[in-house]
């Protein structure tokens, strides 16, 4: 059943808000092909068994926004009628993870996983029918006159004060519920791979089209349930080349305060999905222009704002890092981030005498913050340290240490943004373990003569 709340939030001058169904709604749909190669074909397999015994099962989120852009999906996650039990029991390399939350995975060759999640829905949440009084001119629309769905709250929502945080996100539901409880419009599309078809209930494909990123309803309740969401819409923004909606960004400005009490585990997620996503420089850049960076990384943020030089030598080390993940050499999360951290940390170790401990002061802090790995934490320590010992040309000490191909990786992001030319041991790492000195000869040790 549907209720449509009485409020205007998410209201678009270009756009009328309408009533009330109680019928599932129907959403907009297009055909669209997808060039086979770019689909991962056991996700195919996924969807046509799930089909066959009579579940509905979709593409959905990143997936057909990449798809869709033209651009090759890091993962291939599905959406379906069938619940967690009904999808293990139709494939035998499928195990149901998460307590809270149960998803399926169907496990394949080489580690692959494809992630299947039954339809849900937000239960504190309806939806109303906003129909845009500009139709857009969309090429093969199938559907009927284009419509979009956006949440709206049955709680209090005005007012900062009110708390939206999500506590229950598991409840199933039907697919354009489980729409739009996403949280742009681009990432709330499905794909109905047997039809090739788009299927859309918030305006997703219109919002790709135009290249504008905005949420699914108001972006004042949606970064307020989900302050996380604020990191993710500059990703988008920046590795998809998408402008942000007005609204969006003035949502992002005055919510960004809320990012202190997101679990830390997914602030650093996206952070580190920045450093990933070959738009390092971007979005590093974007979120230190929204003022998102001080609140995440304070440290980062402020010298910024101060070291004009500092600034433009770490822009240019995640340049650098950028033009590694074009290549498809992107290096690993330790790498990226001393990349992102090099600047302030060495001036908090400029002129003191005592290194380890100004280190340990530097990054107690930020390791609290972000629920540092351990793992994670030691090895920005062994990196950045060890570019003291690079920047004075000894490697012989350090060259056949495990660590010394991402110690070199990192003085190369740092020599290119500084202009200058590589040794050539920092241009192949591998090669400077036979270089540097020969291994001592090991010295016998003779056997003392038992008596
Ligand atoms: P990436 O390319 O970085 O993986 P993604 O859009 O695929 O981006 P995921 O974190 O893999 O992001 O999530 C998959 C989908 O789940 C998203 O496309 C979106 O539909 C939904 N989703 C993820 N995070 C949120 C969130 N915080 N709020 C609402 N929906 C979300
Ligand atoms: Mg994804």
């Amino acid at each position: 059943m549907t209720r449509v709340i009485d409020s205007d939030f998410g209201q678009r001058d270009d756009e009328q808000r309408d009533v009330l169904a109680d019928d599932p709604p129907e959403p907009v749909v297009y055909a669209h092909e997808i060039p086979r190669r770019l689909v991962d074909q056991d996700a195919a397999k996924v969807i046509r068994r799930l089909s066959r015994h009579g579940h509905t099962a979709y593409l959905v989120g990143g997936g057909v926004r990449d798809l869709m852009l033209g651009r090759k999906p890091k993962d291939f996650d599905l959406a379906t009628s069938a619940r967690p039990y009904e999808v293990r029991d139709l494939f035998r390399n499928c195990r149901v993870i998460g307590r809270r939350f149960r998803l399926a995975h169907v496990l394949f060759a080489g580690g692959k996983i494809i992630e299947v999640a039954t339809f849900r829905r937000d239960p504190s949440q309806h939806y109303e029918v906003i129909k845009p009084k500009i139709a857009h001119k969309i090429p093969l629309c199938a559907g009927p006159e284009p419509v979009r769905l956006i949440p709206a709250k049955s709680s209090d929502t005005e007012g900062d004060d009110a708390d939206l945080l999500i506590t229950n996100d598991n409840v199933f539901g039907e697919p354009h519920e489980d729409s739009i409880r996403r949280d742009f419009t681009i990432n709330g599309l499905f794909y109905d791979l047997e039809r090739g078809e788009v299927i859309d209930f918030v305006g997703g494909v219109a919002d790709l089209e135009e290249h504008l990123l905005r949420t699914i309803g108001d972006p004042n309740v949606r970064f307020r349930e989900d302050p996380v969401r604020i990191l993710r819409a500059i990703k988008f923004s920046a590795r998809l080349d998408m402008g942000l909606d007005p609204e969006v960004y003035d949502g992002m400005v005055r919510h960004r305060g809320d990012l202190r009490r997101a679990a830390a585990p997914r602030v650093l997620e996206e952070i580190l999905r920045f450093l990933r996503g070959g738009a390092a420089q971007r979005s590093v850049f974007l979120a230190w222009d929204v003022g998102v960076l001080s609140e995440v990384l304070p440290e980062v943020a402020s010298f910024l704002d101060d070291d004009v030089e500092g600034a433009e030598l770490t822009f240019g080390r995640l340049k650098a890092v950028d033009a590694l993940a074009a290549e498809d050499r992107l290096p690993g999360d330790a790498v990226l981030m001393a990349a992102l951290l090099l600047g302030p940390i060495d001036e908090a170790l400029e002129g003191v005498g005592d290194v380890p401990l100004a280190y340990e002061e530097f990054v107690r802090e930020l390791s609290l913050r972000l629920s540092l790995p351990r793992r994670l934490k030691d090895r920005i320590r062994l990196l950045t340290m060890a570019q003291r010992r690079l920047r004075t040309g000894r490697i012989q000490s350090i060259a056949r240490r495990e660590y010394f191909a991402d110690a070199a990786t990192l003085f190369a992001l740092d020599r290119i943004a500084r202009g200058e030319e590589l040794p050539k041991w920092a241009r192949d790492p591998n090669d400077a373990v036979y270089e540097a000195e020969p291994r001592a000869r090991r010295r016998r040790r003779r056997r003392r003569p038992r008596n």
